[in-house]
């Protein structure tokens, strides 16, 4: 006989959320319809028949967002130089290397400036295929200097979270990046320009706990996992089971964390809407053109 007995059952493995699969059928994880890839990506990678939110790449996001598919990316050979000399199942300059080989991108998100419905933006999305879209000194950096492309130039600004939070290979240095983001979003507040988060599925760890929810709007995408630690990390803190829903988008809402959450299909109309209401103006593209000021500087690490 044994000594001990388990009482309570194992935790369910969490459940898995799947990005656009390349081919040419993809099969719904929701609702199990096969869906013609073709038609999902016409359709932002949303499922026709149950409005499963599929994961976009940076680059989709930023295309699905600007007008024209048009953008001017910024900063786009800023790259990590692995400033604590992090190893753990294996050397975090070799996991770079293979992050940036397989997204064709220097680190975890895409920041640029375009047109949303004519008003012109700086927009930052997150790479979730990049170290699980973490937060370390190099998205900190991007993301502060698109918000100071936006302090020169008088435009609102939009940010796209997709993250795991922030990127243990950096330690303190991607902590750092969340009090430095939040400053800057302090000086464009100063300035009345606009800020929009946009929290898509998943938000978590140190991108929540900063800028994720200083949005002067803050928007989620349907059932987005959102939340400072996991669900999983909870449920092995508290042995216990969580309730249906928790720390997701419309349970948020519900409790008062969230402004609004918006269909994928919707995002571009809401989010134009609201810049609209905060004062942002749409302009002539002659008249202005797409010409952001924040090119590569020497010395780029
Ligand atoms: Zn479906």
């Amino acid at each position: 006989m044994a000594w001990f007995k388990k009482a309570r059952k194992p935790i369910a493995a969490p459940d898995k959320t799947s990005r656009v699969p390349e081919g040419l059928w993809v099969k719904c994880p929701e609702c199990d319809a096969i869906i013609y890839t073709k038609d999902l990506v016409k359709n932002l990678g949303v499922c026709a028949k149950c409005s499963h939110h599929f994961r976009l790449t940076a680059l989709e996001r930023l295309k699905s967002l600007f007008d024209d598919e048009e953008f001017v990316e910024m900063d786009r050979n800023l790259r990590s130089n692995d400033p604590i000399n992090f190893t753990d199942t294996k050397p975090y300059s070799k996991r770079l290397a293979a992050s940036q080989a397989t997204t064709g991108l220097a680190d975890a998100i895409i920041t640029g400036v375009g047109r949303i419905n004519g008003i012109e933006t700086v927009v930052a999305a997150m790479e979730y295929a990049f170290i699980g879209g973490s937060l370390g000194v190099v998205m900190g950096e991007k993301i502060v200097r698109g918000i100071e492309v936006a302090l020169a130039r008088q435009l609102p600004v939009v940010i796209v979270s997709c993250s795991g939070g922030a990127r243990m290979m950096e330690g303190a240095l991607s902590l750092m990046q969340m009090a430095k983001i939040s400053a800057a979003l302090a000086r464009l507040d100063r300035a009345r320009l606009p800020y929009v988060s946009v929290l898509t599925d998943p938000t978590t760890g140190g991108v929540t706990a900063s800028f994720a929810m200083l949005g002067d709007l803050n928007i989620a995408e349907p059932k987005a996992l959102i939340g400072f630690a996991g669900p999983r990390v909870i449920e092995q803190t508290i042995r216990q089971k969580l309730p249906e829903g928790f720390q997701r988008s419309e349970f948020l809402i519900e409790h008062g964390m969230l402004d609004l959450v918006v269909d994928r299909r919707e995002l571009k109309a809401t989010i134009a809407r609201a810049l609209t209401f905060m004062g942002a103006h749409a302009t002539a593209v002659a008249a202005t053109g797409v010409a952001p000021q924040a090119a590569e500087r020497p010395g780029d690490a």
